[in-house]
């Protein structure tokens, strides 16, 4: 009886066993969720061409479905936000990587910042000319460095003493980018990043260009790319990688290598990558200011992402918009321009992929 007795205990732990298993299987696969932006702006569906918004459609389709393979394999949020990144920066279409907009003295001027949520950790460069992909040395400088950020020649010192690829600064240039940055040099203005092959529309001329922006241009867009994840374990990261604008002097850095102000993940709160004017960004501390209110005050992500892009900015006058993910997975893309390239993708679902305002 004894004997008995004691099968059927072991019987039954081992039922409850299985069960813990299976459950504790379960929650190690959360959903994930990859975000990304290719940068806001005046993006009007009258001035677009349906060769370019299926160019930028599937370059964006593209990025999504690079992370979402990492994401979907158990990668970590870090890995699916560099690789991400890494097709939009490798695509002329984005002011990043190749394609990345001229500065003042004709080079090309790159930053990038990424954050890691599940411990703070965090990485940027800023006025790099060599580094293929910025990002990737943004994430050397926070996994194997002491630092948070590094800039100019002492990066890219640090990029080859960590095998990060260099190039040569030619590959960075396209004919599109050069040209904006002559009529930025014939205006003496600063550009944020436009598509300098448009001609029609008619833009409110002073308005433009108090804003830094090239008055003759309809599709004025910032170029800038970022992601933000939400891996299978439960962890956040997001990530930046720009060009800056075109024509800009004395080694201007804007929000975009600034943690807090252009990137930030915590997963306390939320991931967030930003795209928009940088000097306003910069001192409205964007990133961080959306992941504070849902961590100290309580609210939302949409909550605070509409408090800090469609309130705190406006009222600034800082345009430009937002992509993040919170820890349960909630996805926003808030923007306070006409458009902003944004897409995202949760699961093994499809991509989501929108430019305009009203999609
Ligand atoms: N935020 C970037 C900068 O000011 C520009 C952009 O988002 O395109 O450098």
């Amino acid at each position: 009886m004894k004997a008995f007795l004691r099968a059927v205990i072991v019987w039954g732990m081992g039922i409850m066993m299985t069960l813990v298993l299976a459950q504790a299987h379960d929650d190690d696969k959360k959903p994930y969720v990859l975000v990304i932006h290719g940068g806001a702006g005046t993006i009007l569906k009258k001035n677009m061409t349906a060769e370019k918004e299926l160019a930028y459609r599937t370059k964006l389709d593209e990025a999504l479905r690079t992370g979402q393979a990492i994401l979907e394999g158990g990668g970590t949020a870090v890995d699916a936000v560099v690789a991400t990144i890494n097709v939009m920066e490798n695509s002329p279409l984005f002011n990043a990587g190749k394609g990345a907009v001229f500065n003042h003295r004709g080079e090309n001027e790159m930053d990038a910042s990424i954050m890691d949520g599940r411990d703070l950790n965090a990485g940027a460069v800023a006025g790099v000319r060599r580094v293929k992909n910025p990002i990737n040395l943004a994430r050397e400088v926070m996994t194997n460095s002491k630092h948070v950020m590094l800039s100019g020649e002492g990066a890219e010192e640090f990029a080859d003493s960590r095998g990060v690829e260099l190039v040569d600064p030619a590959y960075f240039r396209t004919k599109k980018r050069w040209n904006q940055l002559q009529k930025a040099l014939e205006r003496d203005q600063v550009f944020l990043d436009h598509d300098g092959d448009q001609d029609s529309g008619k833009p409110d001329t002073d308005k433009i260009a108090d804003r830094g922006r090239d008055p003759e241009d309809p599709d004025q867009k910032f170029g800038t790319v970022g992601a933000a994840a939400l891996d299978i374990h439960g962890n956040l990261a997001a990530g930046t990688s720009t060009g800056g604008m075109t024509n800009k002097r004395w080694n201007r850095i804007g929000d975009s290598p600034v943690i807090g102000a252009g990137t930030y993940a915590d997963n306390n709160s939320c991931a967030l990558s930003a795209t928009g004017h940088g000097e306003y960004f910069l001192r409205a501390v964007v990133a961080h200011s959306v992941c504070a209110l849902m961590e100290y005050k309580g609210l939302t992500l949409q909550q605070a992402a509409d408090e800090i892009v469609m309130n705190k900015l406006v009222r600034m006058g800082g345009e430009g918009g937002i992509i993040a993910v919170d820890r349960a997975g909630n996805v926003t893309m808030t923007f306070n321009t006409e458009g902003m390239y944004r897409g995202y993708v949760k699961g093994q679902g499809e991509p989501v992929i929108q430019i305009y305002k009203e999609e």
